[in-house]
């Protein structure tokens, strides 16, 4: 049996910086292999608050789905964590390529050469830690390289569709998950600028593209705080006939 955890549940600019949702990533646990997706800003100190605690010292590695800071800030703290300050050589870290290179490389040089191993995230490729194995989505839209990443948890399938704008053929990647957590930043798309994430009537559009067994929604920002998630999941539900739900700080979903 797998477990995620939503350690935070936060998208948005000010959502994120007024810690109105903390923005920690999203804990994942598969017959004893442990991993953090997207660790976000306050991700080490929701681990060792949360009950049970989360023994950061103990995970197998972390999966960066792009390198924007709500979902990178703490990954070299956990790194570090992970390998005990460099005294041993552990944990796994995967992400796209311009999380190590390019202008705005995340993760600190120094740190490199302390783990176990480095993967470069491409799109549709799968990818094995330990117990957990896993596959990358085709290429998001969104200002930075971004995948979406699908988990086969022994036959159930989960898929975590990140950040990105809709765009046709994004569906496809998802085709098949019975678990479907969608990032949803807006409620209505922002008027007279181009923003490259979701609103609902995309989630929409994608649920009934996916169609999975059940859905949640996260990573919210202000205009989804405001429409009241939980309210805007039960609409959901009610009008495509698929369990949405919202997801809250903590939420522990079993697979
Ligand atoms: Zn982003």
């Amino acid at each position: 049996m797998a477990f995620i955890k939503f350690l935070g549940t936060a998208g948005g600019r000010f959502v994120v910086a007024r810690q109105l949702r903390y923005s920690a990533g999203i804990y994942i646990s598969h017959e004893g292999t442990s991993l953090i997706l997207d660790p976000g800003p306050g991700t080490l100190v929701r681990c060792a608050r949360v009950r049970p605690a989360i023994d950061v010292t103990k995970l197998d590695g972390l999966i960066l789905s792009h390198a924007h800071l709500d979902h990178s800030n703490d990954a070299n703290i956990l790194l570090d964590a992970i390998n005990q300050g460099g005294l041993r050589k552990a944990g796994a870290l995967f992400c796209p390529r311009d999380c190590l290179e390019g202008d705005n490389p995340v993760i600190l040089r120094y740190l490199r050469n302390n783990l176990e191993r480095i993967e470069i995230l491409q799109a549709e490729t799968s990818y094995l830690l330990g117990n957990i194995s896993f596959w990358t989505s085709v290429r998001h839209r969104h200002p930075v390289e971004t995948y979406g990443l699908i988990f086969d948890f022994s036959g159930h399938k989960v898929g975590f569709l990140v950040d990105t704008a809709y765009f046709k053929g994004l569906a496809a990647s998802y085709l098949g998950v019975k678990t479907l957590v969608i990032n949803v930043v807006r409620y209505h798309p922002p008027k007279g600028y181009l923003l490259e994430h979701l609103h609902i009537a995309d989630v929409k559009r994608l649920l009934k593209e996916i169609a999975p067994q059940r859905a949640v929604l996260t990573h919210f920002g202000m205009t989804m705080l405001r429409a009241r998630p939980e309210k805007v999941a039960d609409e959901l539900t009610w009008e495509l006939g698929i369990p949405v739900m919202a997801a809250h700080d903590g939420l522990h979903l079993e697979v």
